[in-house]
């Protein structure tokens, strides 16, 4: 079987610049034969996005900040304007106030635990709900998560609560939205340098941690990831869903760092 994404149109939200993990996953999606709507957070992301939309042939950008329904709606709208119906949708968002991705777990505030929620976890799910009523002959929903959702890492804090909901929601859509055709996966990357990445504290420890010690002795690349979300978009992925799918090298097979590495 060959794998491609020829005569499927899908929206990726999340790319802030050609860093972003969605951004990979366009690249690689648009090489496979995919045709790409983007949506974007604000003016200045929507500058930088345009140039990357264009590299691919797209010229469908719609502002979305996804705690804002009216921007939401006009997103869906464009989509059932323009073209009707939707194969996928990869969903690359999350956020957290950086002040407490630093610091203690005990010490996460109200506020910022619901906004961390609603914009890392329940967005999914209401992009789920709108994506679904595009989808009447079937498609795929990706998200990303991270491995931070499981096992604790230091500084990650309100982010891996956020993950392991969003996680869960993914395997409470497969099930909802199996019967409609609809698979929901979520892909999990080792520490990769973005945006957000870089927001949480010790990053550089992390990509270095994670580097020198995975079985495959590098970080995740775009590429490896943007491979992983084809394979899950297209037909050869036919069958999974409500599962997460690692791009992380093997780090999550260890249990302890490698002998070289050990500090005595
Ligand atoms: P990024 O900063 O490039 O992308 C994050 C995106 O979220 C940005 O485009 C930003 O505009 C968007 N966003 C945040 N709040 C929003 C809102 N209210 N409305 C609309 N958009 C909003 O960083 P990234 O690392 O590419 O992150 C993409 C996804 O990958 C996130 O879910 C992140 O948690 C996940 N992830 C990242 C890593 C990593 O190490 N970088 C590892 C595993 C998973």
């Amino acid at each position: 079987m060959t794998i491609t994404l020829n005569g499927k149109r899908g929206l990726i939200m999340g790319v802030a610049n050609e860093r972003s993990i969605a951004w990979g996953i366009a690249k690689a999606m648009s090489e496979a034969g995919a045709e790409l709507a983007f949506t974007y957070q604000g003016e200045a992301f929507g500058k930088r996005l345009e140039p990357l939309a264009a590299s691919v042939g797209s010229d469908m950008l719609v502002d979305v900040d996804v705690t804002d329904d009216a921007s939401m709606d006009a997103a869906f709208d464009m989509i059932a304007q323009k073209w009707g119906k939707l194969d996928f949708v990869v969903h690359a968002i999350a956020f957290s106030d950086k002040n407490e991705l630093a610091g203690r777990f005990t010490d996460t505030s109200r506020a910022n635990f619901q906004n961390s929620l609603t914009i890392s976890c329940y967005s999914f799910i209401d992009v789920a709900k709108r994506a679904a009523a595009l989808m009447p002959d079937g498609g795929t929903l990706l998200t990303l998560t991270y491995q931070g959702a499981n096992r604790v890492t230091p500084f990650y804090n309100v982010m891996g609560v956020a993950k392991a909901a969003l996680e869960s929601a993914t395997r409470y859509l497969a099930n909802d939205l199996g019967p409609q055709g609809i698979r929901v996966n979520a892909i999990s990357p080792g520490p990769m340098k973005t945006l957000a990445g870089a927001a949480i504290a010790g990053a550089r420890r992390t990509y270095k941690h994670t580097e020198q010690n995975t079985p495959m002795r590098q970080n995740a690349s775009l590429e490896a990831v943007g491979g992983t979300a084809v394979y899950l978009a297209s037909d050869a992925g036919a069958f999974t869903s409500g599962e997460i799918i690692r791009v992380d090298g093997g780090f999550h097979v260890l249990g302890m760092p490698q002998p070289e590495n050990l500090v005595m």
